[in-house]
């Protein structure tokens, strides 16, 4: 007897013998702590005594069983959860303990039976892993279901197990429809997405491959496909898991976006052929206009009435602007058709020699010129030439009228691309103006007070952007501009 109860109580479950007038006889250490009600306590007393609250409750049912029938229970914690009040405590930690409860006949030595024998064992742990697999499960399921890309995992033999629901959206089918079916079935060409898997496996990795699908409603889609070997959650087979992205709409739009280009480039070469054409034809009739107007002008001078020779010189004025115009139009169409000739040029002599052109300017505007350093660079002379010439002879022309006019050219290197500058200090430009300065045709300023064709900063625009820079300005109005464009060191034509 004593030995039972040593043994008993070295048992890591629970025991309890209930005899056949429902008194307890057996209660050892382990369910006396757990419990917490100790051996003295509950031998000689009944379960309903110990714990009121099981009146009624399976336990006392399957004990009757037993005694009533000689039948066994077995309550799992599936269906019985928490079968009696038992407790773990851990310092100031008091947990329920998750049981699985055994009832039983327990017969003597003749066979006969003699009482109930309750066996208790301690679930906690494995019913906590169990439920946080479950958790994890639900988890990576959620992360599966919500994904905006199309996911399938296909096996071995290329079929498809799982999907998830923007993968049927992407097919139109549903996912008992395409579980078990051919993956690569789904493609408009089977025989590329045979490949895909073939090397999706070989590699264990496959990335943005575009293949063409079939959705259930006959369109095709253009998707995006990601693949990498993954091990089957059902058996040992590695499985390809596969993510598909619907890039309809990028495709649609990038050959739309060709198209367009194309259709730009096209109109624009045409453009560009006419404006040459038609400036270029256009100087003939007006040189004979100019010449006939110069001799009538020879031959009546004299003879003419004031107001007939004041008109004679607005139409001499008149042809004089239009030929300048026209052949400033001439120069803005030839920028861009010599394929990005490149030299290396001394910008200090392009600079010199622009300012030599707009000597006349400079001396009767008493400008002050300031030159700072300037470098070697790879590029077109006769273009850099027109560039410094039309911003310093912009600087000159819109010079305030309050104080003499000052000219700094400048440069600094800036990681990558040269970059120059033309400061002036004069009449400035609004900064809502000053992307319009730049512009064919866009005066900011009255015709009557600054005299120009205002194509002048549309053609810089035009040659610093051909050779793949940029040109904008900083302006305070009243004060003065800095006009900047750059040259990319390894510039060729875009
Ligand atoms: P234009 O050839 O008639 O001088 P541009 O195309 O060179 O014309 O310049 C366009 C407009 O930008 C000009 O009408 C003028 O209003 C403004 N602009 C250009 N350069 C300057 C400057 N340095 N300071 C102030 N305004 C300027």
């Amino acid at each position: 007897m004593a030995a039972g109860k040593d043994l008993n109580n070295s048992l890591d479950l629970g025991v309890i013998v209930i005899e056949d007038d429902r008194r307890i006889s057996v209660w050892n250490d382990w369910i006396a702590h757990k419990a917490q009600i100790p051996a003295a306590k509950a031998l000689g007393r009944t379960l309903a005594e110990l714990f009121p609250a099981l009146e009624g409750a399976p336990l006392l049912a399957a004990v009757e069983r037993v005694f009533s029938a000689g039948l066994p229970t077995i309550m799992s914690h599936h269906f019985h959860p928490r079968v009696l009040p038992l407790v773990e405590v851990r310092g100031r930690v008091v947990e329920p303990v998750e049981q699985s409860v055994v009832v039983r006949p327990l017969l003597t030595g003749e066979g006969r039976q003699a009482a109930c024998l309750i066996q208790v064992s301690d679930l906690t742990s494995a019913v906590k892993r169990d439920r946080h697999l479950r958790k994890i499960t639900a988890y990576s399921r959620t992360l599966f279901d919500m994904s905006a890309d199309a996911l399938v995992t296909v096996d071995g033999e290329g079929r498809m197990l799982e999907t998830n629901p923007s993968f049927e959206t992407l097919t139109g089918r549903s996912g008992a429809g395409l579980q078990g079916q051919p993956f690569c079935e789904v493609f408009l060409s089977v025989e590329e997405a045979r490949s895909f898997v073939r090397q999706a496996f070989a590699d264990r990795l496959r990335h943005d491959v575009t293949l063409t699908l079939r959705h259930a409603d006959g369109g095709l889609r253009h998707v995006l496909l990601n693949a990498a070997v993954i091990p089957g959650a059902h058996s040992d087979d590695p499985c390809l898991y596969i993510s598909a992205r619907d890039i309809s709409h990028r495709i649609e739009a990038q050959r739309q976006l060709a198209r367009k280009s194309d259709e730009l480039e096209r109109s624009n070469a045409e453009l560009s052929a006419f404006a040459y054409v038609a400036s270029h034809d256009l100087r003939q009739p007006l040189r004979m206009i100019s010449s006939y107007l110069g001799l009538i002008e020879r031959r009546l001078g004299t003879a003419l009435p004031d107001d007939l020779r004041e008109f004679l010189s607005f139409a001499v004025d008149g042809a004089r602007r239009m030929d300048r115009l026209i052949l400033d139009l001439l120069e803005y169409s030839r920028v861009g058709h010599d394929d990005g000739r490149r030299e290396a040029v001394d910008v200090a002599e392009v600079v010199n020699d622009s300012l030599l052109n707009l000597k006349l300017a400079i001396e009767e505007s008493q400008a002050e010129l300031v030159v700072g350093a300037l470098p070697v660079i790879e590029s077109d002379r006769l273009e850099l030439l027109r560039l410094f010439q039309n911003l310093i002879g912009n600087a000159l022309k819109y010079r305030s009228l309050d104080r003499l006019p000052r000219i700094e050219v400048g440069y600094r290197g800036d990681g990558g691309e040269h970059c120059f500058f033309v400061r002036d200090n004069g009449i400035g430009i609004a900064a809502e103006q000053s992307d319009r300065a730049f512009g064919i045709f866009q005066r900011l300023v009255p015709a009557e007070q600054y005299e120009g064709t205002v194509i002048g900063l549309a053609i810089c625009k035009k040659i610093v952007e051909h050779r793949g820079g940029r040109i904008w300005v900083d302006s305070r109005p009243g004060f003065g501009s800095t006009f900047f464009f750059t040259v990319p060191e390894d510039a060729a034509a875009s």
